[in-house]
């Protein structure tokens, strides 16, 4: 890290700059040029884009700033409509927390966003990532937003051959390096992360197109592909589950919202939450449960995995208890 001096950063941020003011992608959520972006667009976005693709986010955007153009209206809806409105984007925790964080923006902040990060991570669903992109895209302040695509281009541009995760805090210093001091950080932030989206991709990274080129490391070394390294996965657990499938003559099956009630235990290697469920014989049907059918499914925000099971269970493949 050591070979980019401080005298040559500047230069290299506006380099950034002109590359991002000439091949930005046009996303929903960004505002057009010479236009300040709207916070609600931006966090939604944010919040959206963590682990769903551009592609996949652009329609579930523009359904829900169409239902809830403000985050006063996104926060007056009832959290079913939210999950319906979320179903298919996966991660339910964070539609929960989406609500929650627009109503706590509504109670707390006057409807207005808080332009500081400090502030933000007080908000619910809200960590350092995206108090940071939220900081810099919304409010233009400094403030240093390292997804993968920041990950790659630095560890690429510095040369960092340590591998992730353990290299993580030489590439958020590679970061903070070229991003100090920027004049246009919101816009620097995005075009950080256009670059390894586009130009300095995980495969075949297009480093001719690259306004960074002369400077990068890895390129000079002929290593770019390489990088960045990552320590070999740990073997993923597998656990279990059950489900129940309850139908009636009339072809409709029963389902059931979670409860709240919950018992957590942490075992060494994973912690176990148990979801306390109670019925009696004359009442099998539990106050939160309702019968329905297969044509009415998609009112329901279930998740993919569920929506896996009731497949399976409307075929017939089923055990008997
Ligand atoms: S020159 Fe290539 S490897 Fe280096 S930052 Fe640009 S695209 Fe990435």
């Amino acid at each position: 890290m050591s070979s980019t001096k401080k005298s040559q950063i500047p230069r290299l941020q506006q380099q950034l700059l002109d590359w991002f003011d000439r091949h930005q992608r046009v996303m929903p959520w960004r505002a057009v040029k010479g236009k300040r972006p709207n916070p609600y667009h931006v966090w939604l976005s944010e919040i959206m884009l963590q682990q769903t693709t551009v592609v996949t986010v652009g329609p579930y955007f523009m359904k829900f700033i169409g239902k809830w153009p403000t985050v006063h209206d996104l926060a007056a809806a009832k959290l079913d409509d939210v999950l319906a409105a979320w179903a298919g984007l996966g991660y339910y925790a964070r539609a929960r927390n989406l609500h929650k964080c627009a109503i706590a923006v509504v109670e707390k902040c006057g409807g207005k966003f808080p332009r500081m990060v400090d502030e933000l991570l007080e908000l619910p669903g809200i960590g350092p990532y995206t108090a940071a992109a939220v900081s810099s895209i919304a409010f233009d302040q400094p403030a240093v937003a390292v997804d993968g695509n920041v990950e790659r281009v630095v560890s690429r541009f510095f040369a960092i051959e340590e591998p992730l995760p353990l290299s993580k805090p030489a590439i958020r210093a590679g970061a903070a390096k070229l991003a100090d001091g920027v004049e246009r950080p919101g816009d620097f932030t995005q075009g950080f992360m256009e670059l390894g989206a586009t130009v300095c991709t995980p495969r075949k990274s297009k480093c001719p197109l690259c306004p960074w080129r002369e400077d990068c490391a890895a390129r000079k070394l002929g290593i770019q592909e390489e990088l960045p390294r990552k320590l070999p996965k740990a073997v993923k657990p597998v656990r279990y589950g059950k489900v129940y499938w309850i139908s009636n003559a009339k072809g409709e099956f029963l389902i059931h919202k979670r409860a709240e009630a919950e018992v957590r235990h942490s075992f060494t290697h994973f912690d176990l939450v148990l979801d306390i469920w109670s019925g009696d014989t004359k009442n099998p049907a539990l106050e939160q449960s309702v019968w329905i059918t297969a044509k009415n499914l998609d009112d329901y925000a279930l998740p993919t995995l569920m929506k896996k099971a009731i497949r399976l269970c409307m075929n017939g493949k089923t055990k008997t208890a």
